[in-house]
């Protein structure tokens, strides 16, 4: 039984490869965590400001609108990809369900493209991703009729979300952000990264406090849900304080669906690398940040749902709806904190290293002693080298 199933598989990996590259659209290099399992559509190439000190995303690469016409084409194939999954489902005797025939093409995909179609229908097929940086640059009217050629495509989608900067969401009326959300779209996702205009300033943002509440308060108020994202570490040792303070103001004054937190990692390709070795800009220590998380959520006053699916940030399990899940979150942060020394340690490199993901794990007895182990060996080469390994690790996350 084993061998038919094997052989089975195999003549139907055998059919892809005839299709070998036959059926590919593009694609860009990011997306947010959330959107892992959705269709990637790239609505324009690049980031049109790409000037952000923290940001190596797009360095280096031109921005380009892409024609109507030529989204409209990508998002065709896509569906000849799903039409031909669904077709080897029928051929295969599984009756057009497409979900086995996805998770066969993910263990050998004939490209990119066909890669994302196919995890997205194993995963459901429910939501779709528009690239890259700020689709809302886009025309109203040509990105809604984008919106809507995608909707009509797969009446099967029921969000499609996108990432916008404030700056230009602050230039759209509500009217033409109205426009958009009828024609369909459900969310953008906005990086808000700090509210202190100083900070904004130095990190080259291109945007002003009162910009992101503007831009933001108008996409709130056309109906499309919004998620602003906030980078904890970002005003490093210097400018903490007041990073936090104006941050938790403007999500005050902004009141939107979801923030997410991203941890501020530095590495090679962003500019504030440059500035951290020239000692401008001195990072804050792991610690340090899980306090400055600690004082953002007292600190916030809205109704808001704190996300943490960023692989970056130490403690993701610090999420909940507010006001109801304030304290069960900082209750997390405190517990965290009061931890002796050592085990603060053995967390963050137990983290970083993927033997936890939650706090609860330090408990896990064989765990800990696996981490206790690494640090011991790491020290013994190097008494300072735990940092530095932990340091390492994060960076392989971005
Ligand atoms: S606007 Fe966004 S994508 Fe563009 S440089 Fe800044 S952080 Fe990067």
């Amino acid at each position: 039984m084993l061998r038919f199933i094997l052989s089975y598989s195999s003549y139907i990996i055998n059919i892809m490869e005839e299709q070998r590259m036959a059926y590919s659209f593009e694609l860009g290099p990011i997306r947010p965590p959330s959107e892992a399992y959705s269709l990637l559509i790239r609505a324009t190439r690049n980031c049109p400001w790409n000037r952000c000190k923290f940001c190596h995303n797009y360095k280096g690469r031109k921005f380009q609108l892409r024609s109507v016409e030529e989204i409209k084409q990508d998002i065709k194939t896509a569906k000849l990809i799903q039409d031909k999954i669904k077709e080897l489902s029928w051929k295969s005797g599984y009756g057009g369900r497409v979900k086995e025939i996805a998770g066969m093409m993910l263990n050998n995909p004939p490209n990119e493209a066909s890669y994302n179609v196919a995890l997205w229908l194993y995963t459901g097929g429910e939501s779709a991703f528009l690239q890259d940086a700020n689709s809302l640059i886009m025309r109203t009217n040509e990105l809604a009729e984008v919106i809507r050629f995608l909707r009509e495509t797969f009446p099967n989608i029921n969000r499609i979300t996108s990432y916008a900067r404030s700056k230009t969401a602050a230039k759209k009326s509500v009217e033409e952000l109205k426009e958009l959300y009828e024609a369909g779209l459900s969310r953008l996702h906005i990086g808000l990264e700090t509210g202190y205009d100083e900070l904004l300033r130095y990190m080259q943002k291109g945007v002003t406090a009162e910009e992101h509440v503007k831009g933001g308060r108008r996409v709130k108020e056309s109906g499309i849900s919004l998620c602003e994202y906030v980078m904890p570490g970002l005003g490093g040792k210097k400018m903490s304080k007041e990073h936090v303070e104006q941050t938790a103001r403007v999500l005050n004054e902004i009141e939107p669906d979801y923030i997410r937190l991203r941890t501020l990692e530095v590495r090679e390709g962003m500019p504030l690398l440059q500035k951290l070795q020239e000692g401008d800009f001195e990072l804050q220590t792991e610690d340090e940040v899980v306090e400055e998380i600690g004082t953002l959520i007292e600190r916030l006053d809205c109704r808001s749902e704190l996300k943490s699916d960023h692989i970056l940030n130490l403690l993701p399990e610090v999420e909940g709806k507010m006001p109801q899940d304030k304290e069960k979150m900082l209750a997390t942060i405190n517990r965290y904190l009061a931890l002796p020394l050592s085990e603060r340690i053995n967390f963050q490199l137990g983290r970083r290293a993927g033997y936890y993901e939650r706090l609860d794990e330090l408990q896990n007895a064989y765990k800990h002693e696996k981490v206790e182990q690494a640090i011991k060996r790491i020290e013994s080469e190097d008494s300072s080298g735990v940092k530095e390994a932990i340091y390492a690790l994060k960076a392989r996350f971005i």
